[in-house]
């Protein structure tokens, strides 16, 4: 097969970006191992006004307008390598592709794919919140517990627990409780290197309030103080006044004060250990609770997902305000590697709608590289792009990681370096 552009992952940010340089004549093919196509954006949830906005829907349309466009969408086909068609860079090492790129393809559609232009755009992927008894039956990450619940309408378990106070806990919590579950709580992690920030509970709700909707995803009484908690010395001074007992929002108990420090049952989770904790991450004196449970969510962070583009040779930066290592982006988001783009959770982690905007960026500047667009008609289409990306952005029902600005400005940094 050989195509203009081939686009690795079938989430917003790819079928934006198929979309926008299919409809001006190029030939597109995406590639996404799942068997459907939308991504992550499948299993979203998230309050809108009165009621409930779900991803689903708005995955499907950009599927269509991707397909009506004229893309080809490849599903069940996973990309594990991405070769310069060329032979090789200097020194023997990947390089630079001029004469175009080449995409080891295996599953429904195996083989090579030769394209000129490549946008990877594989999304992100969840950290691991180690804690003991953390492989047994009925302890799932927080991305399961959103595929079961709101994918395929499948509870978890009818008593569940939540570990881990961020943005994508307090979601997945909110999205079981309303599917029937009974949310026992959502608790801080295990304190230890493992953990990380969310293992420092002054971290971790400073990094709760300082997220877009960080203040209507705190229980009260914090709610009200959000933006002050978004400094960590703040959020401690606030938790050591916090009673002992958990806060409760939406029927939910948060368990600021403590955190999981075990998980016990035979041949499946039925009880969780939680221990005092203080501000910060160390096991304090008090009382130890045992819940009851018959599943745990685990919810350990997101890191954007760049092995493909990583190991074909793209310099790489580390950016923990974006979820960790990214590969360095220029305003276009073209990566070091010539005719290789990257966008959506890859290039950072954030919302649906952020990873959207980024694809249509993304589309716009790939058009214009294949000379689909003439640079002065580019140069207006992506400065609207770009203010598309800034208003999703903010107007984010979700953000991840609070720093995201500071993040983007080092990445800004690292490219002017290169
Ligand atoms: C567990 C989890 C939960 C999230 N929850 C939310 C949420 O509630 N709200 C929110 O706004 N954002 C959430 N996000 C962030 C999410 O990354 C963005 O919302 C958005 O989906 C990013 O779009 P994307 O197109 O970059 O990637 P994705 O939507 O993740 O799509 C990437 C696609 O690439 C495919 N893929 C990856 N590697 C390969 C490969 N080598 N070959 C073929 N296909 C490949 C995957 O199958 C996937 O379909 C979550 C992310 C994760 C990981």
């Amino acid at each position: 097969m050989e195509v203009d552009l081939a686009v690795v992952g079938a989430g917003p940010a790819g079928l934006a970006a198929a979309r926008e340089v299919a409809r001006r004549g190029a030939t597109v093919a995406v590639f996404d191992e799942h068997p459907v196509t939308g991504g992550r954006l499948r299993c979203q949830l998230h309050p809108a006004g009165r009621g409930w906005s779900s991803g689903r829907p708005k995955a499907e349309e950009l599927a269509e307008a991707a397909r009506a466009a004229g893309a080809r969408l490849l599903t069940e086909t996973s990309v594990w390598g991405l070769f310069p068609r060329n032979g090789r860079g200097h020194g023997g090492r990947p390089g630079p592709g001029p004469g175009g790129w080449v995409l080891q393809c295996t599953g429904w559609h195996t083989g090579p794919v030769t394209a000129r232009t490549v946008l990877v755009a594989t999304g992100a992927t969840e950290g691991a919140l180690p804690v003991p008894g953390w492989t047994l039956p009925g302890v799932i990450t927080a991305g399961a517990a959103q595929v079961l619940a709101n994918v395929h309408r499948v509870l978890p378990g009818r008593r569940v627990l939540v570990v881990g106070l961020d943005p994508l806990g307090v979601a997945v919590a909110r999205s079981l409780a309303l599917a029937g579950a009974e949310v026992v709580g959502v608790a801080q992690a295990p304190p230890g290197p493992a953990s990380g920030r969310r293992g420092v509970p002054a971290r971790a709700l400073a990094d709760l309030a300082g997220s877009v909707a960080g203040g209507s995803l705190l229980p009260p009484p914090l709610r009200l103080a959000a933006r002050g908690l978004a400094r960590e010395g703040l959020a401690g001074f606030a938790l050591r006044r916090l009673p002992a007992r958990p806060v409760k929002r939406w029927g939910i108990p948060f368990y600021l004060r403590q955190a999981v420090t075990e998980l016990r049952g035979t041949g499946q989770v039925t009880e969780a250990r939680l221990e005092p904790v203080s501000p910060d991450g160390r096991l304090a004196d008090g009382k130890t609770l045992w819940l009851v449970v018959d599943a745990v969510c685990l919810s350990g962070g997101l890191h954007p997902l760049i092995e493909l583009v990583a190991a074909a040779g793209a310099r790489l930066a580390c950016v923990p305000e974006l979820g960790g290592r990214v590969p360095v982006t220029g305003p276009d988001f073209q990566t070091t590697l010539e005719g290789v783009y990257v966008a959506g959770g890859a290039a950072g982690v954030e919302g649906a709608d952020v990873a959207a905007a980024q694809g249509t960026l993304a589309g716009l500047a790939i058009a214009e590289t294949l000379g689909r667009i003439s640079r002065a008609e580019a140069g207006g289409l992506k400065q609207r792009a770009r203010l598309a990306v800034k208003l999703a952005r903010r107007q984010a029902p979700i953000t991840f990681h609070p720093r995201i600005h500071a993040g983007l400005r080092r990445l800004r940094a690292c490219w002017h370096e290169t």
